[in-house]
C-alpha cells in the first residue's frame, strides 16, 4: 500500500490509526453487530458515541458550559445564512472581508440584513489580515473568519466587540491552536478540514444567542424555516432528524487520537513546527517565494509562487512543479486561481514528516529548475 501525502485544502488527511480503527469496526462497532453507517440514530448503541463526541470536543477546546455543540449539515456554507437568520434583530452586521469565504458569508448576509464591511485586505489581494482593535456600533453581531483557507492568512489576534456577539467561520483552523471560546457567540465549521470527514458541520453557540419560544432571548420570526432554526437543533441534541452519524463517529474517533496524544498543546506545538519548516524554506529560497504577509501567515494553508516573472513561463513551471511532486507522492498542491502557483494546506494531521518530504522534494526541483 502507497499512501500520500495530501496537501488538498479540503477533505484532508486523518490519523492513519483512525483509519484502521474505523476500518477494524467497520463489520461490527463495540459489539454491536452493526457499523455505525447501519445504527439507528436514536438507538443505545449511537446515543454514546455521539454524546462521547461532543464530550471530548468540549475537553480540547475547552468549551464552556453555557455553550451548546450543534452537529449540523449543509457545511461552513449553510451558516453564512444560518447566522444572520437567526441573530439578525435590528438588522444590521459587522463583517471583516479577507477573502473568498467571508466574501461569500458577506453575499449571503446581504440577503437578510445590512452589512456594514468595517475592513478588508482586498487592496492587496487579500494577503494580509486587517488589524481592526475593536468593533463598536449597533450590530446584531460581527463577523470573521479565523483563518483565510485560500489565501493562508490568520488573525493574529481578534477584535474586541463587547456586547455585539463576535460570529467566527474556523472552518480551516479549528482545534489547530488555543481559541478562547468564551470571546465569541458563535463559532463555526465545516468539519473536513482539522476534524472528520465532510459531512458534519460544528456549531458553538452561546446559550443566550439561541432563540425560540422556550429561550430567554424570545422567538425567531414565524418565516425562519425550521431546519435553520439553532433553537430546532439544540433543543434536539442535534437530532430534530437524522445527523450525519458517521462523520460524527470519526470524529470522536479523531478527537479521541488527538487527547490521546496530548491534545491541544501538542498539536499546537506540532503545527508552529511544520508551518515553520515550510516558512523558513520559502523564505530563505531564491525560487519560490511565499504570499501572505508575515504577520498574518496561516498555520494550516501555504500559498506560494515562484519568482518567474513571465507569466507563461510562470505557469508551465507550476504544472511541472505539480505533476512531478504528484509522481513523488506529495498530492493536490495547485494554487487556486485567485493567488497561482501552488498551495500546500498542512492541517492538524498531515504529518511532520510529510512537509518535510515537500521541502526535500522542493529542494531538489529549485535546484534543478532554477
Ligand atoms: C472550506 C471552507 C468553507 C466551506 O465549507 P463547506 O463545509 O464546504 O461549506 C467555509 N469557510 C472556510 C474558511 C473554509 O475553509
Amino acid at each position: 500500500m502507497n499512501r500520500v501525502y495530501n496537501f488538498s485544502a479540503g477533505p484532508s488527511m486523518l490519523p492513519e490509526d483512525v483509519l484502521k480503527q474505523a476500518a477494524a469496526e467497520m463489520l461490527d462497532c463495540n459489539g454491536t453487530g452493526q457499523s455505525v453507517m447501519e445504527m439507528s440514530h436514536r438507538s443505545k448503541a449511537f446515543e454514546p458515541i455521539i454524546a462521547k463526541t461532543e464530550a471530548t470536543l468540549r475537553e480540547l477546546m475547552g468549551i464552556p458550559s453555557n455553550y451548546k455543540v450543534l452537529f449540523l449539515q449543509g457545511g461552513a456554507s449553510l451558516q453564512f445564512s444560518m447566522v444572520p437568520l437567526n441573530l439578525k434583530r435590528i438588522g444590521k452586521a459587522a463583517y471583516i472581508d479577507t477573502g473568498v469565504w467571508s466574501g461569500k458569508a458577506i453575499k449571503e448576509a446581504k440577503r437578510f440584513l445590512s452589512v456594514d464591511t468595517i475592513a478588508s485586505s482586498k487592496d492587496k489581494n487579500f494577503t494580509y489580515v486587517p488589524r481592526v482593535d475593536a468593533i463598536k456600533g449597533d450590530y446584531d453581531y460581527a463577523h470573521v473568519t479565523s483563518n483565510n483557507t485560500i489565501f493562508g492568512t490568520k488573525y493574529a489576534k481578534f477584535p474586541e466587540t463587547g456586547d455585539i456577539p463576535l460570529v467566527c467561520d474556523a472552518s480551516s483552523n479549528i482545534l489547530s491552536e488555543p481559541m478562547d471560546v468564551s470571546k465569541f457567540g458563535i463559532i463555526y465549521a465545516g468539519a473536513q478540514k482539522n476534524l472528520a470527514p465532510a459531512g458534519v458541520t460544528v456549531v458553538i453557540i452561546r446559550e443566550d444567542l439561541i432563540r425560540g419560544p422556550e429561550h430567554a432571548a424570545g422567538d425567531l420570526p414565524a418565516d425562519v424555516p425550521t431546519m435553520l432554526r439553532y433553537d430546532t437543533h439544540a433543543n434536539e441534541g442535534s437530532m430534530f432528524n437524522t445527523p450525519p452519524c458517521y462523520s460524527v463517529y470519526v470524529m470522536g474517533l479523531v478527537l479521541e487520537y488527538l487527547k490521546k496524544n496530548g491534545g491541544l498543546p501538542a498539536i499546537t506545538a506540532k503545527n508552529r513546527e511544520k508551518a515553520k519548516i515550510l516558512y523558513d524554506y520559502l523564505d530563505a529560497s531564491a525560487f519560490f517565494r511565499p504570499t501572505a504577509e508575515k504577520e498574518s501567515r496561516s498555520l494550516m494553508n501555504v500559498p506560494f509562487l515562484t519568482v518567474i516573472e513571465d507569466k507563461e513561463k510562470a505557469e508551465a513551471m507550476n504544472k511541472k512543479f505539480v505533476a512531478e511532486a504528484a509522481k513523488a507522492g506529495l498530492v493536490n498542491l495547485a494554487g487556486h486561481r485567485l493567488v497561482g502557483g501552488m498551495r500546500a494546506s498542512i492541517y492538524n494531521y498531515m504529518p511532520t514528516e510529510g512537509v518535510r518530504a515537500l521541502v526535500e522534494f522542493m529542494k531538489r526541483f529549485e535546484k534543478e529548475n532554477a
